[in-house]
């Protein structure tokens, strides 16, 4: 069943016509990747989605209704969440309070089962977020999107800036949270990230999409990866 249809969408930055037309559709329980090069519209498709940056053409469905012209909290509400590019903790506050804040008490996502998933953060739950090193940093804003119990969560580039030895934890740490069902979108510039953790990918180009397909059959089709996603 689909979770998320973004149907045909058109998004502009004032005058500047940035989405061409983006379709996606998203099954419940699939991980997802959005891929393509720097500045071809996967985190305005995220914005999009959101309604950060709300698409002027074209249709957004999520659990079956639409959800275009809300507003981003109502959103958020409904069930989508983001763990955004730039890192949200709250520095001056420690790694608890950081969840506490955000937790949905009802929700699937209890402290401890994220801190099962992240001993990282267990081990520094009385520390404040802004001394945390840059990948505790991810693993806390993801942490603290999933204890708002999302049905979708949106990852933008979460391996951005981070050391090879903390992408690698961090992979097999998210790996371990894809294994418990949760729907994900997730861009990558790194794309040896998301061939290790997404099962289909959708591939963008100046806007629209180029292609879309299996992760194994994109890890086999050199031509696409070459004419798309490397760099230079
Ligand atoms: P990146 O890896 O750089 O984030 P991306 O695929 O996520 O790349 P977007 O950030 O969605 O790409 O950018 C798509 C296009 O929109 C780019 O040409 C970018 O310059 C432009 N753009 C992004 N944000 C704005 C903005 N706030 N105002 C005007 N143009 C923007």
């Amino acid at each position: 069943m689909s979770i998320l249809t973004v149907d045909d969408i058109h998004t502009y930055y004032g005058q500047s016509h940035v989405l061409h037309g983006v379709s996606l559709d998203i099954e419940s329980g699939e991980s997802v990747a959005l891929l393509g090069r720097n500045g071809a519209g996967k985190t305005t498709t995220l914005r999009s989605i959101l309604g950060m940056t709300p698409p002027r053409e074209g249709e957004i469905t999520f659990k079956g209704e639409p959800i275009d012209g809300l507003e981003p909290y109502q959103i958020a509400r409904r069930g989508i969440g983001i763990v955004p590019e730039e890192r949200r903790v709250f520095p001056e506050l420690t790694v608890g309070d950081n969840i506490d804040v955000v937790m949905d008490d009802d929700g699937e996502w209890s402290k401890d089962r994220v801190y099962d998933v992240f001993p990282a953060l267990r081990e520094h739950q009385d520390q404040l977020g802004g001394q945390l090193s840059g990948g505790q940093q991810q693993m806390l804003t993801i942490a603290r999107a999933l204890v708002t119990d999302p049905d979708l969560l949106l990852l933008d580039e979460p391996s951005e800036g981070l050391a090879p030895n903390i992408v690698a934890d961090l992979k097999s740490l998210l790996s371990d949270v894809l294994d418990t069902g949760i729907t994900v979108l997730l861009t990558e510039q790194n794309t040896e990230f998301a061939f290790d953790l997404a099962e289909r990918a959708y591939i963008l180009s100046k806007g629209d999409v180029a292609w879309r397909g299996d992760i194994e059959t994109l890890q086999e089709s050199d031509d696409v990866i070459g004419k798309y996603l490397s760099v230079g």
